[in-house]
Formats: C-alpha cells, structure tokens, sequence
C-alpha cells in the first residue's frame, strides 16, 4: 500500500520506489546535516509542503505561476525541486 506521500512522488517525478528505497529516503533527509533547517527543507520536499509558483498561482491566479529563477517554465513541483536550469547544476 502506498502512502499519501508516495503517490505524489510517483505521479511528479515518474519514480516507483519500494518499501526499502523509501526507508533509506527517510533515512538520509534526517541525517543529510546537523543543521534543522536542512531537514527541515529535506522533510518538506518530502511531504511536498513546499509552496510552488504553480500552487501559489493557483491560490492567487493574480500571482504568476512562472518559475521565479528561470521565468522560462512553470514553476511546477517537478520542475523547481528537479529539472529547472539553476538546479541542475547541482
Ligand atoms: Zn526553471
């Protein structure tokens, strides 16, 4: 059985991890830094409790949905966590 955060990952990013994977996932987001605000991020990628340009515009259809960075694409999940230029880099 899936959980609620699986799904979206599948669904975003095209990825069908196990059970294991998905342990070793949650594994590494806690222990990726010392530092709180790290995991914090980590966790909320995770959770996908972050706020995008395309949710925020759909929230607000006055803001843009652009991504901020780029302002070549949508700011999807998929894109500002993943495929956007200023990303990739690292
Ligand atoms: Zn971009």
């Amino acid at each position: 059985m899936k959980s609620k955060i699986q799904i979206p990952f599948r669904y975003d990013f095209n990825l069908a991890m196990d059970e294991t994977t998905w342990a070793e996932v949650w594994q590494c987001a806690k222990e990726i830094s010392i530092c709180n605000k790290t995991r914090e991020i980590q966790l909320r990628i995770l959770h996908h409790l972050q706020v995008t340009p395309q949710s925020r515009h759909r929230m607000n259809p006055n803001l843009t949905e652009m991504r901020s960075k780029c302002q070549v694409e949508v700011g999807s999940y998929r894109h500002c966590i993943w495929s956007c230029i200023y990303i990739e880099v690292y």
